[in-house]
């Protein structure tokens, strides 16, 4: 059975968990390096990227789950996630990941009030469009070789990124109950392990 981890040291890794165990997937909470050994994908759930950050480095798992990306294993962020993986931010905290071609600001699209909802058209998941959640959403600034830009707003700012093993959501596929992206990332992982296996 396929096993996906949800990196839960903060925000909201729950719903994550219980979308994965809905589609039949075996998911467990991640908090220690040595469980990144026994997954298949991972997912940076949305929260608070400053406090992820720091109790990555607390949990001393940061280094592990760049190797792990680098050595190929699917790892999704959604809005905080998405924050984490970039490569770099325009703001002064936290320190990213710096596993994705990408410059990204946090809370662009404004404060909590500004928070909206948008129905984004997603090739890759076919019709109807997706109903995308955004919560203090961060912004892709830059977007560099290699990244594809897999959905868009009306406004055509790129809110769903993938670049190789590395997915990138700005919004909260979690918080709805379409579960057609969490299908579109498990299908990455197991294309990653019949990859590994030939
Ligand atoms: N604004 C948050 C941050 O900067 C992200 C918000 C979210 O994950 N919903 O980390």
């Amino acid at each position: 059975m396929l096993k996906i981890g949800i990196l839960a040291v903060q925000g909201d890794f729950a719903e994550h968990k219980l979308m994965l165990t809905n589609l039949d997937i075996d998911a467990v909470e991640i908090r220690l390096p040595e469980q990144l050994e026994d997954i298949d994908g991972l997912i940076i759930p949305g929260g608070e990227s400053t406090t992820i950050a720091q109790l990555l480095n607390i949990f001393d798992i940061k280094n592990s789950i760049i190797t792990k990306a680098k050595s190929g294993m699917p790892i999704w962020g959604t809005c905080a996630g998405m924050i984490m993986l970039a490569n770099s931010l325009t703001d002064k905290r936290p320190t990213p990941l710096k596993l994705m071609n990408t410059v990204v600001s946090r809370n662009a699209f404004g404060r909590q009030i500004d928070s909206f909802e948008e129905n984004i058209e997603i090739k890759a998941i076919g019709h109807p469009k997706y109903r995308g959640i955004f919560i203090r959403a961060p912004m892709f600034i830059q977007i560099g070789e290699g990244v594809e830009v897999l959905g868009k707003l009306n406004d055509d700012n790129p809110v769903l990124v993938r670049e190789k093993n590395l997915l990138a959501s700005s919004f909260h596929p979690e918080l709805t109950p379409d579960t057609r992206i969490h299908e579109y990332f498990i299908k990455m992982v197991k294309n990653q392990i019949s990859n590994d296996n030939n």
